[in-house]
């Protein structure tokens, strides 16, 4: 098993490699050259599995034999052993074939625990074996960031720094990440808003010499390993419904475009999927895209789901390598015609291809709110704005009523609570595992928006010093 760039010009790459790479020299995403398959009784053997065991069964395929068998099953063990719910993914019925796929009971409380838990593990383990470490710099406008530090928290060959906007995050997403005391993580508020935060990062990446002395890393949502451990719980919730025999749709509420892909990825594995359903808020690039075939930049607005308030869905590449018959060539002259005029088009023949299996559903912020009221009332269930529009896009978008369509909830409703008390009137409570987070003590080093101040603190904390 290899893997390939979307851009076509950077050398193939094994598991472990792409693991660390991230991002592909040529500025391409990673993908399998081929995508393992599995038949249809090789699916239905998979009935029954504890999540561990079945993401083991999955993401085999695709470590191509760079990780030892035992030690896959170790860490998935490990990664999964402590989140909320002895079903780590558990299905919640709505109404006939339409399901909620509850992905928030993880640490942080959003589905990127699903991927990141298993990624930081995966990180630690290539990197004791290579005798080397990495230090991960990340920005976070919330959600992201917070996932991230809890699957780095403790980890021997990384050290961890997240820069956040000071006192623009919310404090449940703060203390997600302040509270956290292993001295490997570093909490930094910049005095500036979350794209000051991205362009730090962006420029500490940019510099040659300090990304060699630190061996500066990223675990943002391109990691292919990312991608990889998502498409376990789309094996999950379909298996559970009834596939092989029986196809399932899936409707995902949609930011940078990794979780649905990973829908995507799991139907080219020989999974029965029918549908996938894109639900975006107001910042709905990718409805207008499933609608004309036109992908078109405009400025992000705030809404209700902010973790899905992005205007370029960096996964996207991934999808289009496929639209434009896997030429890199085609997809580096359209990437970079995409970021200089903010345009991005595909034919009709490829719009037809894409909308066989894709559309697009938006929701404003007032729907989301009502679908939350309508859920609330019709079952009792609390579901927070992202799970929302994964809801309605479940509704508007589905084709046949016999097939069961499964909602992805992305986060637990605690973790917006203002949004819940808006459309439910009541303030949803945090999982016991968290009910302390207001007590607990907070570790942040506050900085003005500056790339030296910043630089001269991650070289002050960073354990590397210098990478002796
Ligand atoms: C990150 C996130 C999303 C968007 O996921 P993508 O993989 O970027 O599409 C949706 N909902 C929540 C709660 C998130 O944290």
């Amino acid at each position: 098993m290899r893997y390939i760039s979307t851009r076509g010009r950077a050398p193939a790459l094994a598991f472990d490699d792409v693991l660390l790479a991230g991002l592909a020299e040529d500025g391409g995403l990673y993908v399998p050259e081929t995508w393992p398959h599995f038949s249809p009784d090789e699916i239905a053997a998979m009935a029954g599995l504890p999540y561990a065991q079945l993401a083991v069964r999955v993401m085999t395929p695709f470590l191509g034999g760079r990780i030892e068998p035992a030690a896959i099953a170790a860490m998935a063990d490990d990664a999964y052993r402590g989140f909320n719910h002895t079903a780590t993914a558990p299905l919640v019925q709505l109404e006939r074939n339409l399901w909620l796929m509850e992905l928030f009971h993880g640490p942080t409380l959003a589905f990127k625990d699903y991927a990141l838990q298993l990624v930081g593990r995966l990180f630690d383990h290539v990197l004791a074996k290579r005798g080397q470490r990495v230090t991960i710099v990340g920005a976070t406008s919330g959600d992201t960031g917070s996932a991230a530090i809890e699957a780095c928290r403790g980890r021997e060959r990384i050290e961890i720094f997240i820069l956040h906007p000071h006192g623009r995050v919310s404090e449940v997403q703060r203390r997600l990440m302040t509270s956290v005391a292993e001295p490997n993580v570093h909490n930094v508020a910049i005095e500036g808003s979350f794209d000051d935060c991205q362009d730090l990062v962006k420029a500490m990446f940019a510099d040659r010499v300090l990304r060699e002395q630190l061996k500066l890393s990223a675990v943002n949502s391109i990691n292919w390993a990312r991608v990889m451990a998502q498409i376990v719980y789309y094996f999950a919730a379909a298996v559970a419904l009834g596939a092989p025999k029986r196809p399932v749709g899936f409707a995902v509420p949609t930011g940078n475009f990794g979780n649905v892909y990973s829908g995507y990825g799991a139907r080219a594995m020989g999974l029965p999927i029918a549908q996938l359903a894109v639900g975006s808020n107001r910042n709905d690039i990718l409805t207008r895209f499933f609608e004309t075939g036109v992908q078109e930049i405009r400025a992000v607005e705030p809404s209700l789901s902010p973790s899905m308030d992005i205007q370029v869905s960096s996964n996207f590449e991934r999808l289009l390598f496929d639209l434009l018959g896997r030429d890199g060539a085609k997809v580096t002259d359209a990437m970079t015609r995409f970021r200089a005029e903010g345009r991005l088009a595909v034919d009709d023949a490829a719009l037809r291809a894409v909308r066989k299996l894709f559309g697009g559903h938006r929701l404003d912020d007032p729907s989301t709110i009502e679908t939350m009221r309508a859920v609330h009332r019709e079952t009792g269930l609390v579901i927070d704005p992202h799970g929302a529009v994964g809801v309605a896009a479940a509704r508007a978008l589905r084709r046949d009523p016999a097939v069961p369509m499964v909602a992805l909830a992305t986060a637990h409703p605690a973790k917006f609570p203002d949004a819940v008390e808006q459309a439910v009137g009541v303030r949803p409570a945090l999982p016991p595992s968290l009910a302390n987070l207001f007590k607990r003590e907070e570790r942040v080093t506050l900085l003005p928006n500056d790339l030296e101040a910043v630089k001269n603190f991650v070289r002050g904390r960073a354990s590397l010093k210098g990478a002796a």
